[in-house]
C-alpha cells in the first residue's frame, strides 16, 4: 500500500481560510437563510446560483429590434429581482448582474462604434419609492456607463395603465418618452423587466423620432406569453 495522497508533512503552513470558509463563520454572526430554498446558509446558496446558471436566456423583437433578457422573468429570477428592486436587496444583485452585463457588452461589442447605451426610465413612482435604478446597478458592476438621453415627457403618467386594454395601453403610452441628443447616432437599450414590450416600443419609437437608431434592446428579464 502506498501512502496516502493527502498526507501532509506535519510542518506544513496553516491552511488558507477559503472565501467558502469565511462567509460560512461570517454566516455564524450575520445568519442569512437562501432567498429562494430558505436554507440557512447565505443569500443565494450554491444550489439556487446553479438553478439560476442553469435558466436559459431568451431572445424576442419588439418593434423590430432584437430584445435579448438575460433570463425569462419566473420563479427563482423573478424573485431575486423584486428582492433586489423592492427590499434594495443588493447583495443579490450577482447573479442576474453577471449575465445582464455580458450581453450588454456584447450588444455594445457587435453595435458601431461610438454607440450609446441608454437606460428607458423607470416609472417615477417605482424609483421614487427605491431609491436607487436597479439596471444601473446592474450596469455598474459590469462597468458599462448607461446614458440618461431618454426622459418622460412632462406630463406624461406612467401609471393606472394596467386596467387598459391593449390597444389602449399603447395609444396611453406613445408620447410618453423623449429622446434627446441622440440624432445621428445608435443606440442600445436597456431596462430591467420587458413584459408586453409597449413601453420598450415607446423607446424605440422616441430614439427614430428625434433621428437616432435602437441597434439592439438588452432586459435582465423577460416576461413570456
Ligand atoms: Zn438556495
Amino acid at each position: 500500500m502506498s501512502q496516502p495522497r493527502t498526507a501532509r508533512p506535519p510542518d506544513t503552513a496553516p491552511p488558507r481560510w477559503s472565501a467558502d470558509a469565511v462567509l460560512a463563520v461570517l454566516g455564524l454572526f450575520l445568519p442569512v437563510d437562501c432567498a429562494w430554498c430558505g436554507r440557512a446558509d447565505r443569500a443565494l446558496c450554491d444550489a439556487c446560483h446553479l438553478l439560476v446558471a442553469q435558466r436559459p436566456p431568451r431572445v424576442r423583437l419588439v418593434a423590430g429590434v432584437r430584445t435579448d433578457a438575460a433570463f425569462e422573468y419566473e420563479g427563482l429570477v423573478r424573485t431575486l429581482l423584486l428582492e433586489v428592486k423592492l427590499r434594495s436587496r443588493v447583495d443579490l444583485a450577482p447573479p442576474l448582474a453577471r449575465r445582464f452585463g455580458a450581453l450588454v457588452r456584447r450588444a455594445l461589442a457587435e453595435a458601431p462604434a461610438d454607440s450609446l447605451l441608454l437606460r428607458v426610465p423607470p416609472s417615477t413612482r417605482g424609483a421614487r419609492r427605491r431609491g436607487f435604478d436597479p439596471v444601473v446597478l446592474f450596469l455598474r458592476r459590469g462597468r458599462a456607463p448607461v446614458g440618461r438621453a431618454l426622459v418622460r415627457a412632462r406630463g406624461a403618467r406612467s401609471s393606472g395603465q394596467k386596467e387598459l386594454g391593449a390597444t389602449d395601453r399603447v395609444a396611453a403610452t406613445v408620447g410618453t418618452l423623449r429622446a434627446v441628443g441622440v440624432a445621428g447616432r445608435t443606440v442600445v437599450l436597456v431596462d430591467d423587466v420587458v413584459t408586453t414590450g409597449v413601453t420598450l416600443a415607446e423607446a424605440v419609437r422616441a430614439v427614430r423620432d428625434a433621428g437616432g437608431t435602437v441597434v439592439r434592446c438588452v432586459t435582465v428579464a423577460s416576461v413570456e406569453d
